[in-house]
């Protein structure tokens, strides 16, 4: 699919639950964000069927995500139905690891593509700090299961707060220990991101580079479906990934849409833009009515977002990261 400023549309990242089992301080508030009701929430057939109408209209990958989207059950069973769509080559899942043990081995022989397992520190007392939960030991346990897959390449995502106890060169050790690459993810406005200063993408390279040594650009093939750029570091199984949306703006080669755990199709993270996909399923619409609607919200995504400006009130998104799926 491609939009109106020529940009080819071929991913797309579902929410499959706004539920999550940590709450880490960027993302959510303390007390959760208020759940919608279960009855809101898409079915397993109607994210099925979204799936088969978007492969018709080129998306070839799919990343699951949430809220935590292992919370949801039968995650494997709805890996294994999408993998099935003629067009898609990739499915893929977003989670903070916590459920991940118990339920790699499903989601592998459901034929799971890549994991990215989110994990800010490896500090356990941080771990609590940031996710307000004291679980990071479930997350490590995850993380291990994990790379006993071949079949499914595992990245870890960090998103440096700017807190010098959070000790990002430990965590990118994780690249040195085993072979999945580390990402540091720019803190962004979005939700309570507002609230915390995170850290650029130079700080973090600077940081990096003084106690691991230099970080050297990778210009191999595309590791994976969106704009992280890689390094290589001298003895280092994995590589080092930044995805820099407010320092390196990557709006004019946008490849993704959203769909929320609600069925709404979400055409830019910062802008309310897009279609109510759910209205059409459940309202006996019919595929070609379907694809309409995603033509619809196609033809007004956004030009990029406007995180370093004051945003506009009207259009500006106000939904938390964990009701999006980042
Ligand atoms: N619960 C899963 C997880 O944590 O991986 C999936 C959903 S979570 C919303 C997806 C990713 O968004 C996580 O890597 C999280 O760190 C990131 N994230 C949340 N809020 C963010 C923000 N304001 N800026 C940048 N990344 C953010
Ligand atoms: Fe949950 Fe992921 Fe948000 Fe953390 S970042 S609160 S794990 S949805």
């Amino acid at each position: 699919m491609i939009d109106r400023c020529g940009r080819n549309i071929d991913y797309l990242r579902i929410s499959v639950t706004d539920r999550c089992n940590l709450r880490c301080i960027y993302c959510m508030p303390e007390s959760g964000v208020r759940l919608v009701d279960r009855s809101l929430i898409l079915q397993e057939p109607e994210i099925i069927r979204i799936c088969r109408v978007m492969a018709e209209l080129g998306i070839t990958r799919i990343k699951f995500t949430g809220g935590e989207p292992l919370v949801r059950a039968g995650m494997d069973r709805l890996v294994y139905e999408i993998k099935k769509l003629s067009g898609i080559q990739k499915v893929t899942l977003t989670t903070n690891g916590i459920l991940l043990k118990d339920q790699m081995e499903g989601l592998a022989s459901a034929g799971l593509d890549g994991l990215n397992i989110s994990l800010d520190t490896m500090n356990a007392e941080i771990f609590q700090q940031i996710t307000r939960r004291d679980m990071m030991e479930k997350t490590l346990e995850g993380i291990r299961e994990a790379i006993k897959y071949p079949s499914v390449s595992v990245k870890i995502n960090c998103v440096p707060l700017g807190n010098e106890e959070q000790d990002i060169c430990q965590i990118a050790m994780l690249a040195r220990e085993y072979p999945v690459h580390v990402r540091f993810i720019e803190m962004m406005p979005i939700g309570y991101g507002k609230i915390f200063p995170g850290m650029s993408e130079q700080q973090v390279m600077e940081k990096l580079t003084e106690k691991l040594g230099k970080l050297k650009i990778y210009q191999g093939p595309a590791l994976g479906n969106g704009p992280c750029r890689y390094y290589n570091i001298d003895g280092f199984q994995g590589k080092i990934g930044f995805i820099s949306a407010v320092s390196h703006k990557f709006c004019s080669s946008c490849n993704r849409i959203r769909l929320t755990s609600q069925g709404y199709l979400k055409t830019c993270l910062q802008y309310t833009a897009g279609r109510d996909l759910r209205e059409i399923l459940r309202n006996g619409g019919s595929d070609q009515e379907l694809e309409e609607m995603i033509k619809q919200a196609l033809a007004e995504k956004p030009d990029g977002h406007k995180f370093l400006e004051k945003a506009r009130e009207d259009d500006t998104e106000n939904l938390c990261m964990s009701q999006i799926g980042g």
